[in-house]
């Protein structure tokens, strides 16, 4: 389908926003303008729900989450950062295989089977994308990935 992701990501953040139980904030910076581009909606719904459940079980309270779109020239970046626990450094990788969980014991608690990166990362991929991760230990995780995007698309629109 073709959306505008800025509307689609914001409209998955206000259902966050409404059902969230923590005290957690939200911060968005999206672009003002309209971003047109073709996706799968379910699937980039479930990636984005997965990152944002990720987000929210590991933030403390208090926490805050930032959602990001960059327009780059041939690409959107996309990116929730929380303040959470953080992923060590050679772990970084390896969230994004399957059945991957950083510490068994303390993830078992929180539930979830593992699965959630690696099925966003065979979507992003199957969407010519790239998913990756930046974390500082004790400070908090950034998500982000990439949506190829067509400039040449734009003047249809307008
Ligand atoms: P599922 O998504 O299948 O319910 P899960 O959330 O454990 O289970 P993934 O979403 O694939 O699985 O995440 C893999 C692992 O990466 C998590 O178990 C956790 O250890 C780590 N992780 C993911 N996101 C964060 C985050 N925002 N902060 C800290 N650790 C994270
Ligand atoms: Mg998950």
């Amino acid at each position: 389908d073709w959306v505008d992701f800025v509307d689609f990501y914001q409209r998955i953040i206000d259902r966050f926003e409404m059902g969230r139980s923590q005290k957690v904030t939200f911060q968005t910076k999206l672009p003002k303008d309209a971003i047109y581009v073709e996706i799968d909606t379910d699937k980039l719904t479930q990636v984005l729900d997965n990152i944002i459940s990720n987000a929210l079980k590991y933030s403390p309270e208090g926490g805050q989450l930032r959602f990001k779109v960059e327009k780059k020239e041939k690409e959107i970046i996309v990116s929730v950062a929380d303040q959470g626990m953080g992923i060590p450094r050679e772990n970084l990788k390896k969230i994004f295989e399957r059945f991957y969980r950083v510490d068994k014991a303390r993830t078992r608690q929180l539930g979830g089977t593992g699965l959630g990166l690696a099925i966003a990362k065979e979507v992003i991929t199957a969407h010519g994308g790239r998913i990756w991760a930046s974390s500082v230990e004790g400070r908090g995780t950034t998500i982000y990935f990439s949506l190829p995007f067509d400039p040449t698309n734009e003047d249809e629109w307008s």
